[in-house]
Order: structure tokens, then C-alpha cells, then sequence
């Protein structure tokens, strides 16, 4: 039981804040705090009966963190804001003995690339504090790091591959649209790909390499593989892995405007002058695309995510598993007013801190999901409405 301050609010941060909003006794006071004030009100009007108060923040000012951190007094911080505010939050969690979880990690604005070091650098201060930090607590990362822990802890005795796969097989029905924050989104699909291989990284162009997979109840996908944050911590904890890789899924369609915004330098990051004034080409590009959080009116078809295991089993036999989420846009819209990409990250949020609040994630130092107990988020995490499924000796198709 405590109080919980979320920083974001966008889609995730509205789906999250939802969730947390129906468990009064878990949450007993709720705070969504955002640069734009307006956005938290109109979360908190939608859920209604004063269960969120709001608030206007700037999270990259690390002061006006602590000072509503220490009006509010929250037992825990959730950012659900974007990357490039999670080291400014952490500063502010220490600052006031907070405890912290995020879905994304640290990226610089002025440079597309993520890694953990920036995060894991807060460890030994946060053990010192006494203070509980949780990364990457949405879909993928998160969900994804803990079926591969639970997979670890009830399946297998060394995991070998590990392949995480993406599909959304939804339709919105505009000729080009991210499904979260732009930005951040095609930074992430435009780097180069990267994967685990015998102990080193491997490096692809873009979209290099490709197949088809087949999802649960979708059919078979082109898949690509690309670089994803969680394969960094995961090879970490789990080092009998011998290939991590990650596929997500995209339409033709998406990687024809991928490709001419990224050659008429719309996917830029570096400021350029326009009329006198200094313009990021990609932020302003986020400006006059479709906002992600209001795609979900028109949104349908689903999305499936999950892991594709190899290794073998706890007698040492060789097995593959395969354990996945399927989740429907139209529900999630239904149920949230947003679509199934922040219903799926939203809901692992809100599990993390339901995990956080019952004292059941709760250890001094910076963690990844894959370093707690499995078992009670995977049973609140059907419950939220994230349900999942296995099925073992099957063909991996990888
Ligand atoms: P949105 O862009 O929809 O929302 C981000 C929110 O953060 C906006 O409300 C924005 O305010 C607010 N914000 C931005 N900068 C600041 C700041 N300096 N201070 C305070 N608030 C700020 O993004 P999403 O909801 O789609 O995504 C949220 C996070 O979830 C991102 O970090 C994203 O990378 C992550 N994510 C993780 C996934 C996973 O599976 N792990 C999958 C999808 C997303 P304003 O409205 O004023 O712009």
C-alpha cells in the first residue's frame, strides 16, 4: 500500500496509470505528472472518481523532480516519460530515497544509441541508499526478460538461444504512423542490427537480415532483426546463452517511408538552421505525424510478442519452448482509449509496481526484470489482462 508518482503521459503512461488507478488498494494516492498539464488532467478525467491528481513537471530539470517528489512524497517513481529524462529522474529519486522503475532505457538526445552502462553506473548508489531501482519494466524490454527468467527457473537448466520475436500485425489505417513516441521509434529501427554470437556482438546493416516467422494466430510475418536493449542485460544474467537475437516484424509499406525519411534527412538528430532557428529534422518530423496515442479509435488486428528458447532441459535433454502474448488493439482500446503497443507496455509498468509496492521486487541496487522472481508478475500480468501461453518441442523456425 503506498503512493505512486508517474512521470509521462502519454499512451503508456495513460494505460499504466489506468491499471494502477483500479488497484485503490494497493495505490492508495496516484500522481501523474507531465511537461503538459492538460494531457494528465484529461487522463484523470477519463478514470474519474479523484483517483489521480496531476501535476506539470519538467523532468529534465532535476530540482523540479525533488520538489514534487518531496510535495507529493511517493513511495515510488515510475518514468514513463522518454529515455533521454532517465538519469535526471534517477537523480531525483536519490536525491529524495525514492524508489525508481522505467520501461526504456538511457539514450543521449544528441546520439542514437542505447545501453544500460549509463543506468548500471547508479548501482552502488542505490544499494548504498537503500533504494530499489527496476529497468525496463514494459513489454520488450520486460516482459520478454522475465518469461526468459521464468523459462530459466522452470524449464531449462542452460539456456543456449534465445530469440525474442515482435510481431504487430495490427492496422491503423494511415499511410505511416509510429506506434510510440516517433522519435524514439525511429531512432530505434534505424540503427544498424546487432546481435549476440559465441561470446561477441555481431553488427548487420539495417533490416539485413530477414525471414518469415509464423505467430500465434496471425499467420506468418516478415521479420527483421534489429538491435534491442534487452539483449545487453540478458546475455549478462544468463550467460550460458550462446545467440540472443531480437525480430520485429514490419510492412513494406513502413520501410518504404523509413527509408525516404531517412535519405531526405527527415530522421536526423543533429539541429539544422531553418529560418534562423535551430531544428531537430526528427523532432519535427514527431510534430506532423500522427500522435501515437490517438491511433487507437481506428486500430485493429493484434499483436504477439515472445520468446523463442533453445537448451536444454532441467535433466539436461535438448528442448525449445516458446512462450508469447497476443494482445488485441481493439480491446485494449476498448478498455484504455489507446492502442495494443501501450497497452503492452502500460500494463508490465503498472505489474512492476504492483510487484514493487507488495514488497515482492524489492532489493537495494539498479536491476533488469530478469533479476527478480518470475513468478508473481507472470500471474498479475495474465490477471491485468496480459495473459500468455507455451508450447514446447516445437520448430522454432530460427
Ligand atoms: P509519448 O511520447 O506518447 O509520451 C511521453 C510523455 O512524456 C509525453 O506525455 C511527454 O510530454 C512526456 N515528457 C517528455 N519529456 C518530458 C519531460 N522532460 N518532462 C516531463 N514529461 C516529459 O511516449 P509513449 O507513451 O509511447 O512511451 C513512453 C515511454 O515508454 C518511452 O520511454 C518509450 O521508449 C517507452 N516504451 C517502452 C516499450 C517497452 O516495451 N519497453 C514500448 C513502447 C514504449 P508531452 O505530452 O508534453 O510531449
Amino acid at each position: 500500500m503506498g503512493k505512486v508518482l508517474v512521470v509521462g503521459a502519454g499512451g503508456v503512461g495513460t494505460v499504466a496509470v489506468t491499471k494502477m488507478a483500479h488497484m485503490p488498494d494497493v495505490f492508495q494516492e496516484i500522481m501523474l505528472a507531465s511537461r503538459t498539464k492538460a494531457k494528465c488532467d484529461a487522463v484523470a478525467e477519463r478514470i474519474g472518481g479523484n483517483r489521480v491528481q496531476t501535476a506539470r513537471v519538467d523532468a529534465d530539470n532535476v530540482n523540479e523532480m525533488i520538489s514534487l517528489i518531496r510535495s507529493f512524497k511517493p513511495d515510488l517513481v515510475v518514468n514513463l516519460a522518454l529515455p533521454y529524462q532517465d538519469l535526471h529522474i534517477m537523480e531525483a529519486c536519490l536525491a529524495t530515497g525514492v524508489a525508481y522503475l522505467d520501461t526504456a532505457n538511457y539514450e543521449p538526445p544528441e546520439e542514437a544509441k542505447f545501453e544500460y552502462s549509463w543506468q548500471w553506473a547508479y548501482h552502488d548508489r542505490y544499494r548504498e541508499a537503500g533504494l530499489t531501482a527496476i529497468l525496463g519494466c514494459g513489454f520488450d524490454p520486460g516482459v520478454t526478460g522475465v518469461f526468459t527468467a521464468h523459462a530459466a527457473k522452470h524449464h531449462f537448466s542452460e539456456i543456449h538461444y534465445l530469440d525474442i520475436v515482435d510481431c504487430n500485425a495490427g492496422d491503423h489505417g494511415k499511410p505511416f504512423a509510429t506506434n510510440f513516441n516517433p522519435e524514439i521509434n525511429i531512432r530505434e529501427v534505424t540503427q544498424k542490427g546487432k546481435y549476440w554470437d559465441n561470446g561477441q556482438w555481431v553488427y548487420t546493416e539495417p533490416h539485413e537480415i530477414h525471414k518469415p516467422l509464423t505467430y500465434p494466430g496471425i499467420g506468418p510475418r516478415e521479420s527483421y532483426l534489429i538491435y534491442h536493449e534487452e539483449l545487453e542485460s540478458l546475455v549478462k544474467n544468463f550467460p550460458t546463452i550462446r545467440r540472443a537475437r531480437f525480430w520485429m516484424t514490419f510492412g513494406q509499406e513502413y520501410l518504404t517511408h523509413l527509408r525516404v525519411i531517412q535519405n531526405i534527412g527527415m530522421a536526423r538528430i543533429d539541429p539544422v538552421l531553418y529560418n534562423g532557428v535551430e531544428i531537430i529534422p526528427i523532432q519535427f518530423l514527431k510534430a506532423v505525424l500522427p500522435d501515437p496515442g490517438e491511433l487507437g479509435e481506428n486500430y485493429k488486428g493484434w499483436t504477439s510478442i515472445g520468446c523463442r528458447i533453445k537448451g536444454l532441459d532441467k535433466e539436461g535433454k535438448e528442448r525449445t519452448y516458446y512462450i508469447w502474448n497476443n494482445c488485441s488493439h481493439e480491446e485494449a482500446y476498448r478498455e484504455t482509449g489507446t492502442q495494443a503497443v501501450s497497452y503492452t507496455t502500460g500494463v508490465p509498468a503498472a505489474t512492476g509496481a504492483l510487484m514493487y509496492m507488495k514488497g515482492l521486487w524489492k532489493k537495494p541496487g539498479v536491476w533488469n526484470v530478469e533479476q527478480f522472481d518470475p513468478d508473481p508478475f507472470m500471474a498479475e500480468l495474465a490477471r491485468l489482462g496480459l495473459p500468455w501461453h507455451e508450447k514446447f518441442d516445437i520448430d522454432l523456425e530460427l
